[in-house]
């Protein structure tokens, strides 16, 4: 099974992924922990391109295809195999924050999908918790831990629009993504995970 977790910026996805990887190692599970953009070595030097090197003239364009660059080079090289030998895979973001944070910069639909059907053919999550909290919140919480991000000013603004489409997303496929209230404390938050996985898996 491909367990994704998705969220804005101080979401504590990281947090929970792990949290995740024990839930599921606990149950005598195989797991492979892993992350976006990244998970291979081919696709973590993409990911120090696309997050390092923004200020080079970084177009949305090219933001997009570094991340399904990277993508479908973790797909093909770790999680295909992953899966494809009855392991569980637990994925700290995935399809979704292309969706939410690429779309967010005015990417369209259309090139989104068209990339999603030759990065990923068929593989889609089983679940998808989806970590929701005010982007304020968010922003604080990533501040505080010394995360620069690549949004400045305009950081508000389109954090709020990355939310919209996530949870526009789950609400579109139900069966597949589960919005869990990110704003509490971790503790709570991995509690309301183990009822999901609980009543999920
Ligand atoms: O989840 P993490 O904080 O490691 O993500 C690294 C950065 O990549 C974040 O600033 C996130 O907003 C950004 N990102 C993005 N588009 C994606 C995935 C991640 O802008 N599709």
């Amino acid at each position: 099974r491909l367990i994704t977790l998705e969220g804005g910026e101080g979401s504590g996805k990281s947090t929970q992924a792990r949290h995740v990887r024990d839930w599921l190692q606990a149950r005598g599970r195989e797991v492979v922990l892993t992350r976006e953009p990244g998970g291979t070595p081919l696709a973590e030097a993409v990911r120090e391109l696309v997050l390092h090197r923004w200020d080079e003239g970084m177009t949305p364009a090219t933001e997009l295809l570094l991340m399904f660059a990277a993508r479908a080079a973790h797909v093909h090289a770790l999680i295909e195999p992953a899966l494809a030998r009855g392991a569980d895979v637990v994925c700290d973001r995935y399809i979704d924050s292309s969706h939410a944070y690429q779309g967010a910069r005015g990417v369209d639909g259309v090139h989104l999908a068209a990339l999603e059907a030759l990065a990923i053919p068929g593989t889609m999550p089983d679940l998808t918790l989806v970590l929701d909290l005010p982007p304020d919140l968010g922003l604080e919480r990533a501040r505080a831990r010394g995360v620069g991000n690549r949004f400045e000013d305009e950081a508000l603004a389109y954090m709020a629009r990355v939310r919209e489409i996530f949870l526009a997303r789950a609400r579109q496929a139900p069966q597949r993504c589960v919005v869990v209230d990110a704003s509490v404390s971790a503790e709570q938050v991995a509690a309301a995970i183990d009822a999901v996985l609980g009543a999920r898996l």
